[in-house]
């Protein structure tokens, strides 16, 4: 069965564990469920999670899989008055939710029981086309063009969670560990709300594309900056860079852990480290809330992550990009 009016074939970049392969290969298009919209994919950022992914550090979901929870596309099937035909839409990391579970009637559905995932239970953004729950998906401002808008989609909203998680308040110092497409996105946000940015990341490239973006101080991924932090967000997968930057908190203060999969947390000094009131939380997913709130945000404030595109048949190289830390800013697979 196909959707009229539309190929019956696209490309797309599919993981396949049982054959141990991840490539571009010719499949059938997404065929939208009730309450979905079919989308012509645009742009598709990759994500760090993308390669816990790929790499198998996240169990699998499903078998054969196409990745990619950053999409922007244009509705061509399944519209609805909301979403019509030809709209530029945002997918994001959380596909649906039950909407029925005691978090989801709490206001966390980043909590849900029933969370399902763009690009881990349902196929995402490396191929021409993906379908998405139309209340899942996101109108974009047109002042964000599709390469410099796909990055905000989750790097961006869960670094805005991560924000909103730690407590962030104006005019505080807050440090970024870890310096990757997530923290690169938050330093506008930082900067509007008058925050002084702190940043501690591991390898040559990242310290000299943070100091080059004129920060305060730029350390290696568990230096201590010059003064305590109120607060702290952690990207890295390493628990050693949650300790480092618990060491750096004033009482009160906090470290958001934002990140889906840590190596391990090695034991620490209680009385040193977070008696005092210091917390310590982790940020899972996000809200649609959040999503809204974030990309409102950066519209206002015009933000253009640093992009690099790679077509569609090197969504791997894409993904290698990210591996090993050998860009500045986010990686975007654009299918063409
Ligand atoms: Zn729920
Ligand atoms: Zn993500």
């Amino acid at each position: 069965m196909s959707v009229a009016g539309l190929p019956a074939t696209m490309q797309a970049a599919v993981l396949d564990r049982g054959a141990q392969r991840f490539a571009v290969v010719e499949r059938p298009l997404p065929v939208p469920q009730p309450g979905e919209l079919l989308l012509r994919v645009r742009a598709c950022g990759v994500c760090r999670t993308d390669l816990h992914i790929v790499d198998a550090e996240l169990p699998p979901h499903r078998d054969p899989l196409v990745p990619g929870h950053q999409i922007v596309g244009d509705v061509v099937a399944g519209a609805t008055p909301d979403r019509p035909l030809g709209m530029r839409v945002g997918v994001s990391w959380i596909a649906s939710t039950d909407g029925s579970c005691a978090f989801c009637r709490r206001g966390s559905e980043n909590l849900c029981d029933a969370l399902r995932f763009t690009g881990y239970d349902v196929d995402g953004g490396y191929a021409q086309y993906a379908a998405a729950r139309a209340d899942f998906t996101y109108p974009l401002h047109e002042r964000l063009d599709d390469v410099h808008a796909a990055p905000l989609l989750c790097a961006g909203i869960i670094g805005f969670r991560a924000l909103r998680v730690a407590g962030v308040e104006r005019g505080e110092r807050v440090g970024l560990y870890g310096f990757g497409s997530s923290a690169h996105l938050m330093v506008p946000v930082l900067r509007a709300w008058d925050c002084t940015v702190y940043v501690a990341t591991r390898g040559e490239n990242h310290r000299t594309f943070a100091a080059s973006l004129g920060f305060d101080w730029v350390g290696d991924a568990t230096d201590v900056p010059p003064q305590t932090l109120d607060r702290a967000v952690t990207f890295a997968p390493s628990g050693d860079v949650v300790v480092a930057a618990l060491a750096a908190l004033r009482k009160g203060g906090v470290v958001a852990i934002n990140a889906i999969h840590l190596d391990r947390i090695p034991q620490f000094d209680y009385d040193r480290l977070l008696w005092g009131e210091r917390q310590l939380r982790s940020v899972a997913n996000m809200t649609r809330a959040d999503a809204r709130d974030f990309l409102e945000l950066a519209a206002r404030l015009d933000l253009q992550p640093q992009a690099t595109t790679f077509p569609l048949a090197r969504a791997a190289d894409a993904l290698a990009a990210v591996r090993n830390d050998a860009i500045d800013g986010a990686a975007v697979v654009v299918p063409g």
